[in-house]
């Protein structure tokens, strides 16, 4: 049991964050050399949306390049961290009744954890695990989820939402670099809103006027409810990491749940 529980984290980057450096990957880098060196880091990520909640449970897992059209460097990053197949277990044990499979194979480390990772832990030396979203169940089993990895928290591994709030890709303005629209300002604040007095709250975006620009799939979003879940367990709202908007219909806001 570690004695102090760590961090918990919700950020994002596309391929190209990864070579860049900017005032989000600055961001992500300050966390990184802040906080005590967790005993692994477990990334729900925007990009493992299938239809099954799975654990990566390989040894090794691969770096993988799961985008096209971006330049040729970024396809030569590697992210060479460890896996760590008895917390893959854990994780397993600890949110039954619920299922989780154990991925031995099939996925490994993809560019939404890496994107952010290079950053945060440069040296690839903390254990990554991911989680898969899966994709057919609602918000409440992602919430719920989120609740259970509490635990995990207490036991020293990291958790690590990688997905944006606001992330619309067809309604992309190029012209508008550095900025969203009015909608997109509207959402983010309202969730940023919940996120900092009552993150159990969060479920009731799906209400809201703007939801459908910015959340026309749940990928991006669900892994903030993983987060919601963590901060309602641990009684504490989250705080802004850093915020910003990209082309219109990207929100780059990242949300901290401090050291406990
Ligand atoms: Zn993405």
């Amino acid at each position: 049991m570690s004695e102090l529980m760590p961090a918990a984290f919700f950020g994002h980057g596309n391929p190209m964050n990864a070579l860049e450096h900017n005032r989000y990957t600055d961001s992500w880098s300050n966390f990184g050399a802040m906080t005590t060196t967790p005993k692994a880091v477990l990334v729900i990520s925007a990009h493992w949306f299938v239809n099954i909640t799975a654990i990566t449970a390989m040894r090794a897992p691969r770096t993988i390049h799961d985008f096209y059209g971006f330049p040729k460097e970024l396809f030569a990053v590697s992210y060479p961290a460890p896996g760590d197949p008895d917390i893959a277990q854990r994780v397993v044990d600890l949110v039954q009744p619920t299922y989780v499979g154990l991925d031995e194979d099939s996925w490994g480390i993809d560019h939404g954890t890496w994107s952010v990772l290079v950053h945060m832990f440069p040296k690839a030396d903390v254990p990554v695990l991911q989680l898969s979203i899966n994709s057919e169940l609602p918000f409440d089993y992602h919430f719920g989820l989120g609740l259970k990895l509490h635990e995990l928290r207490r036991e020293g591994v990291l958790i690590l939402g990688s997905g944006n709030i606001v992330h619309n890709l067809r309604l992309i303005d190029w012209t508008m670099q550095g900025q969203g629209t009015d909608w997109a300002h509207r959402f983010d604040d309202d969730v940023r809103e919940i996120m900092t007095a009552d993150p159990s709250a969060l479920g009731k975006v799906a209400g809201h006027h703007d939801y459908n620009l910015a959340v026309p799939t749940p990928d991006h979003f669900l892994p903030l409810a993983y987060l919601a879940g963590l901060a309602a367990a641990a009684g504490s709202p989250m705080t802004t990491a850093i915020d910003g908007y990209e082309m219109g219909s990207l929100s780059m806001t990242s949300y901290e749940l401090p050291t406990s």
